[in-house]
């Protein structure tokens, strides 16, 4: 889809800081970073959101999940972190490609 930015991002149109990479997955830094480790794991292919991806390939969705897993590992994110998909308007999701975000390097605090 080229009128979406991960999809730019995956294809190399729009420039992005990739951490981690898959034969189907692409992880890559946040531009507006919430804590001192902030990354969005992606597929590489176009799902809107995280429901969009389950009901259509759920094996892709494990595979978004460990590499969300390998980026926390590889960012030594050893007290912990959190892994959090937007869906949807309630959430504010804003980009419409399912993305994990990793979050860690600090006390997070609660969610609310
Ligand atoms: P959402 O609000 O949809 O869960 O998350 C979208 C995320 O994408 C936000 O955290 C935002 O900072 C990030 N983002 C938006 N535009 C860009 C961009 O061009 N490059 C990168 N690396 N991140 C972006
Ligand atoms: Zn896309």
């Amino acid at each position: 889809m080229s009128d979406c930015l991960f999809c730019r991002i995956v294809s190399g149109e729009v420039a992005a800081t990739a951490v981690h990479e898959t034969g189907r997955t692409l992880a890559f830094r946040d531009i507006g970073p919430q804590a001192p480790t902030h990354v969005l794991v992606i597929p590489r292919e176009h799902h809107p959101d995280v429901a969009a991806l389950s009901d259509a390939d759920p094996g892709l969705l494990a595979e978004v999940l460990g590499a969300a897993v390998a980026v926390a590992r590889q960012e030594g994110l050893t007290g912990g972190y959190r892994l959090l998909t937007n869906t949807g308007e309630d959430a504010g999701q804003t980009v419409h490609h399912v993305h994990v975000h990793v979050l860690g390097g600090r006390r997070l605090g609660a969610l609310g």
